[in-house]
């Protein structure tokens, strides 16, 4: 990919479900990407995610999915683990009909394990996902997302772990979520380079080529993530300084907005870098 992308996470509530008006809405405002939001579980048809795949190419819209919110890998419920594994299948293999690129999740809790134990149990379900529907997928890649509370599983160490040892593997950054974990330690400009720089360092060419990021507002406590807010007003983290970064490097991520208003906050974030892109002209 080799332009920065800006996007929502879900439908912009004013499509009001029609996913015609979904993907017009997102060519009238300059949008290109969208993270399609499976998130109380892929329950969408194969029909309806062929016609989304259509619109999304017709319209020059890259798409990832966010599978659902409830996966729990390293849970002590076997049936959980099961239940979790069989829905990244199957997003991996609704990925080519909707045109799904990347599949970004929720490794879940590291529910009473040590940090090493629930890193084999991850990594092990992960690997098995892989090998179930991993060909099936059409390139489409597993995108663990860094946690936000802390009792989650998803540092950045551990999301750099698992993408080297298993195939198929690219991070989902979510930048309020590492400023929530790191107390909003992670808010400017050497903060952000820093995270860049490692997850670079470790990952090499296939993160740099799939840069997927996710901002917002958020609030916290000293367990974490408790609730996102919108882009640009009082909350943390900001924004500006990433995209500076982001700018200055060279880098091309997707930006998907996960923002209160998830439109809004996508247009806020690409204002944000048309405005520095006027300046250097
Ligand atoms: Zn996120």
């Amino acid at each position: 990919m080799d332009n920065i992308l800006f996007g929502p996470a879900g439908y912009p509530t004013e499509a009001r479900g029609n996913v015609k008006r979904v993907f017009q809405i997102l060519r009238e405002t300059g949008l290109n990407t969208l993270e399609y939001a499976a998130v109380h579980g892929l329950q969408t048809k194969e029909e309806k995610a062929k016609l989304i795949g259509e619109l999304a190419k017709e319209s020059g819209v890259s798409m990832s999915l966010h599978a659902a919110y409830y996966i729990s890998l390293a849970s002590r419920t076997p049936r959980v683990r099961e239940t979790s594994k069989n829905r990244l299948v199957k997003a991996l293999r609704f990925a080519p009909l909707m045109n799904v690129k990347r599949v970004v999740f929720h490794p879940g809790s590291l529910s009473g394990l040590t940090e090493s134990e629930a890193h084999a149990v991850i990594k092990g379900a992960l690997k098995s996902v892989w090998e179930t529907a991993g060909e099936e997928s059409s390139g489409a890649f597993l995108a663990p997302e860094i946690a936000g509370k802390l009792s989650g599983y998803g540092s950045v160490d551990q999301i750099i772990r698992l993408c080297q040892e298993l195939e198929g593997c690219i991070p989902t950054i979510d930048w309020a979520h590492l400023y929530a974990r790191s107390q909003g330690e992670i808010n400017d400009k050497q903060s952000y380079l820093k995270i860049l720089t490692e997850f670079e360092d470790e990952l090499g060419e296939l993160f740099v080529r799939n840069m997927h990021f996710h901002i917002s507002g958020i609030t916290f406590t000293e367990k974490g993530e408790v609730a996102h807010r919108p882009l640009g007003e009082d909350w943390g983290p900001d924004i500006l300084p990433l995209i500076e970064v982001v700018r200055e490097v060279g880098y091309t991520p997707t930006f998907i907005s996960e923002s209160t208003n998830p439109l809004q906050g996508a247009l806020y974030a690409k204002f944000l870098f048309e405005e520095l892109e006027k300046e250097r002209k």
